[in-house]
Formats: C-alpha cells, structure tokens, sequence
C-alpha cells in the first residue's frame, strides 16, 4: 500500500507511469468507466478549496467509485479535539482511499502513517500539493512531449510559492532543463532550493528580476500571484506588481511554440487579454489535474489491492529514518507541523547523509 504526500514520494518512472496512464484514459475514456466500481474515496478537508475537492470527487466519479467528503472537517471533527490519525481511523473504515487538505504541514503524512488505507495529501499547509504538481507535468507533456532541454520561466512570487518549489524538484529529474527566475528581490527563490536541488541536479540557472527581457528565450511561462501581504514595504509592493503582469503586448515577444501556465487563481499577473491567445494552458492545467487525480486514484488503489500489507510512504524508500527510540526524544520545533499541535503523533525524523537530520511531516532541521 502506498500513499502520496510528497512529489518526490513517486519516482521518475512511477510519474511517467502516471503521465501515461493518464493518456490512455484521455484515450480510451469508455475502458475506465466502471474500474473503480464499489470503491470510495472520502475527502477530508479541514481548509476550504473547492476546488481541488471537485477535481478529487469527479476524478473519483469518472472511474466508476464514488465519494463521502467532509467537506468541513475542521468543524466536525477536529473542533471535538479528534486528531488526524484517529480521523484517519475512523474513515478507513468507510473508505478506501483518502484524499486530504489541512492548514498543518505533515497533516496528511500523519493520516498515512499508520497504512490503514491509502492517502492522497491534496495540500498540507504552505508545504505540498504533489497532484498541483502533477497537473502541471500533464500540462507540460501534451504540450511539448516532452521535458528534457526546456527553458523553463518563474515568474512572481518564487519565495512562498509552493507550487514553483515543487514543480522544480519534479523537473529536476530530467536532463538539460534551464530555468530563468523572475522574481523582485525579495520574493527570490530560497536559498535551499538551489543548494539542495538546483545545484545537485546540475540544472542550469539564472536570476532576474526583469520579465520583459526574459520572454523571450522561455519554452513555458509560469506565472505566479504576487500577494500584497507578502511585502514589508507597501511602496516596493506598489512599485513591483505590475511589472510581473503578463498581458497580450508582452506575449508578442514570446516564442510561437511557447507555453503559459499558472496553478490559478490568478488576480491581475496575466490580462484577460492573454485567455484567447493558443499558447494560454492555464484553463488546460484544471483540466489535465483532473486526469492525473484519476490517475493517481487508480494506481494507489490497485497497489492497495496488489499489496495490502506492505506500507509504503515515500519516505521509507528515499531517506533513511532515525531509530524510533532515539525519535521519541526529540522533537519538531515548528509550530506549523502537525506534531506541534498534535503531539501523540509518533515522530519520524529522515536524514539523506546519515547526519542532517529533518522532520519527515514539515521537512524543519533538527537542532
Ligand atoms: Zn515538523
């Protein structure tokens, strides 16, 4: 059984296996109407997104399954102090799989670790959103058909935007990738993207701050919401937002074959003047979400079938975990992770050189 938190959680082959799956099912629609007959995905979502929770419930619908959804679960549940596990718990067994939002980071990895029934993390806090992820490598594959030597563009708000840091670490994977970072200063991409991503995958990189003189030379476009509340200083903010807006003038100067994304909402970062133009993929990504929720939803609940014993978090294969005894003693000093405000959820701390050990829920060092 195997569970989603985490992009990384799936290998390189594991997401082409996604990619393709997903093709097939854009294909052959019919074969997959009734796969998951009699199956049941219950979303549990403690922060509101609407959105995300119909793209789950009607990828879940198409296949056959249907949904039970606590769609306010913060409400119904954890406003009676039931932690995540013990939800976990009691809807495993209604449901064969979990798709889950929650505002705390790790919320997802906790419900997931105990095996009882596969979970899909659909965000936890500012941390992950794998299936965002996924829609995007959808999106960036019926396009270009590819991912190897893409010049890929950020734009906006490159510092808090979980979308960009996950989208990097899913391309980091393939070969010759250049990314051009277009950002103000001070929503620059963090330091550790590039020292414990960027650098080791050998990925090629340049920072900017001018998205005019970048357009250019980009294969993909991805803008970004720049929020206001980000800023400090509201004159800078003033100052810095419409030059990362991206309208039909601008696009003029953009390659022919050169594709726009954005994880939306946006607010004003692209002009609506931009929607009609082919090269516009942002209303295609809501689309090609849907198809790699299916995908994943099949794939997790035929492992479950495959290999009901077996627990796999992606953590387990990818890093090493530091001894249960020795994880008891220590402890998560981030008060965003869910082992701070739920504190009988067991500690699991995961190191990669055996040394540098990180909360394996919301990814803080160990001090
Ligand atoms: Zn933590």
């Amino acid at each position: 059984m195997k569970s989603v938190i985490d992009i990384l959680d799936l290998s390189k082959e594991e997401v082409q296996e996604l990619l393709d799956s997903a093709m097939d099912m854009i294909a052959h629609p019919a074969q997959y109407r009734k796969v998951l007959e009699g199956k049941k995905l219950a979303t549990l979502f403690y922060e509101p997104s609407t959105r995300t929770r119909l793209s789950f419930e009607a990828a879940m619908l198409e296949l056959g399954g249907t949904v039970i959804s606590m769609a306010d679960a913060n409400s119904s549940s954890a406003a009676k102090g039931e932690t995540v596990i013990d939800t976990a718990r009691v809807v495993s067994n209604y449901a064969d799989i979990i798709a889950m939002r929650h505002f705390k980071e790790g919320a997802a990895l906790a419900a997931a670790s105990k095996g009882w029934i596969p979970v899909i993390n659909a965000g936890d806090g500012g941390h992950c959103h794998p299936t965002q992820t996924t829609a995007d490598l959808l999106t960036i594959y019926r396009e270009k058909g590819h991912f190897d030597g893409l010049t890929v563009g950020f734009v906006g708000d490159l510092k808090y935007g979980r979308t960009v840091h996950s989208l990097i670490n899913a391309l980091s994977r393939y070969e010759n990738i250049r990314l051009v970072l277009i950002s103000p200063k001070e929503l620059a991409l963090p330091q550790y993207m590039i020292d414990n991503t960027i650098r080791p995958a050998g990925m090629e990189y340049v920072e900017t701050t001018s998205l005019e003189d970048s357009i250019p030379q980009l294969d993909i476009i991805y803008m970004t919401r720049i929020q206001k509340e980000r800023f400090d200083d509201q004159d800078e903010y003033e100052r810095l937002k419409d030059s990362y807006v991206l309208d039909a003038a601008k696009m003029q100067s953009a390659k022919a074959d050169c594709i726009v994304m954005h994880p939306l909402p946006r607010v004003n970062e692209i002009a609506v003047d931009v929607d009609d133009d082919p090269r516009a993929c942002y209303f295609k990504q809501v689309l090609n979400g849907k198809y790699m929720r299916r995908a994943m939803i099949l794939k997790l609940m035929r492992d479950a079938e495959e290999h009901p014993d077996t627990k796999e978090l992606g953590i387990a294969t990818r890093l090493k975990r530091m001894p249960d005894e020795q994880a008891k003693r220590c402890k998560c000093g981030n008060p965003k992770c869910i082992t701070f405000t739920e504190p009988s959820t067991p500690n699991i701390f995961v190191t990669e050189d055996g040394t540098n050990y990180r909360c394996a829920y919301c990814e803080t060092a160990l001090k």
